[in-house]
């Protein structure tokens, strides 16, 4: 199976069990998703690390390429899953493809605003040593970062198990560029979390509050709290203090996204079955398609850190110098220095403005 996975491309895979994965969050619960759950096979695959320093500028056209990858990885990971889990189910052993994004656990109260996931594919790769936590929580490993898409299929097969990564192979040299590069900084600088994962102890930085995520990640909201770079997004919603106050806004802002204009640089994919079989994306209660609603704006924590600190600087250096993006009132999305941006937001007409704070 190792060898299938790292044949279509995957460049690392581990394997998890019932035994391995006890004693963890609910998302390392296997049986979640399939009652006669044994084992899981983890991967990553790389994501094209010659679109990350255009988006990162903001070069035309960056955008739209580095989003392209990411959601085309997203659902490469799907298809090999599913291709794993087949060739699992030929063997008699059942089997289930984790969807590697947009499936949550919608029975819990809270999960439009905590997103738990059916299967947490980081739980099951730190475990399998795939990689390790980078001070953002994101799995990574030397050489890459945490430039990855994980994968992960659960089977009634028993495999054999694989051991976490030792500490000596961590990428992350504690720089905390990840939590600058986040503009409405959702890690906290110092506070870790402990993730106890079958007799292991892993750790990240504490997340401060999910909304500042949703609200920047999920394209909204843009603007640094520096007010010096912004992400893609034309957004400049305060930085929520309080989760309520991260709740008020993101009411507002979906209320304004299906109000803004198209962006000129939006695309929609063709990805019916996410949107069809699991029923998501959504904004509020609606159903989106890819890219024509939910646009990739951020997810600088995971690509700004290439693993090696001269590197890492210099993209964050990039992102700094990039300028802040304002959207016209046709649509048009134009990339300014800060101050001009400022100038050229303020004379937007009014109703056009409101859309974007
Ligand atoms: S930017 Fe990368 S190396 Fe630096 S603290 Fe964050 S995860 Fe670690
Ligand atoms: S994806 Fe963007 S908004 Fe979300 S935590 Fe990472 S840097 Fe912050």
């Amino acid at each position: 199976m190792e060898n299938f996975l790292l044949g279509k491309g995957a460049i690392k895979v581990g394997f998890t069990t019932l035994e391995t994965l006890k004693g963890g969050p609910p998302g390392s619960d296997i049986k979640y998703v399939l009652p006669e759950a044994q084992s899981a096979i983890s991967y990553a695959l790389p994501l094209n690390r010659e679109l990350i320093r255009p988006y990162l500028k903001k070069e035309p056209n960056s955008r739209y390429n580095h989003e392209k990858d990411r959601f085309d990885l997203t659902m490469k990971a799907y298809d090999i899953s599913k291709e794993v889990a087949e060739l699992l189910r030929r063997k008699d052993f059942e089997a289930f493809p984790v969807m590697s994004n947009f499936k949550y656990r919608k029975e819990l109260e809270d999960w439009k605003y905590e997103l738990p996931p059916d299967i947490s594919l980081r739980y099951l790769a730190v475990r399998g040593g795939v990689g390790l936590f980078g001070w953002s929580g994101n799995l990574g490993l030397k050489g890459y970062g945490p430039n990855l898409e994980l994968g992960a299929i659960v089977t009634s097969a028993k495999l054999k198990p694989t051991d976490p990564l030792p500490e000596s192979e961590s990428f992350c040299n504690q720089c905390k560029v990840c939590v600058k590069v986040c503009a409405l900084r959702t890690f906290d600088n110092q506070e870790e979390v402990e993730i106890k994962i079958g007799g292991y102890t892993f750790t990240h930085a504490k997340k401060i509050d999910k909304g500042r995520c949703h609200l920047v990640c999920g394209g909204y909201s843009g603007l640094d709290i520096t007010g010096e770079w912004s992400t893609w997004s034309p957004g400049r919603y305060e930085q929520p203090k309080t989760k309520r106050e991260a709740l008020e806004s993101l009411i507002r802002a979906q209320k304004n996204w299906f109000k803004l204009p198209k962006r000129d640089d939006f695309k929609s994919y063709d990805y019916k079955e996410i949107e069809e079989k699991h029923e998501v994306p959504f904004i509020g209660n609606k159903t989106v398609k890819l890219g024509d609603y939910l646009i990739f704006t951020c997810g600088h924590c995971q690509i700004v850190c290439w693993g090696n600190p001269k590197e890492t600087n210099e993209n964050y250096r990039l992102l700094q110098n990039s300028g802040c993006v304002v959207q016209k009132e046709d649509g048009t999305i134009v990339v300014l220095p800060p101050e001009e941006a400022k100038k050229t937001f303020d004379a937007l007409d009014p109703e056009h403005r409101k859309l974007y704070h």
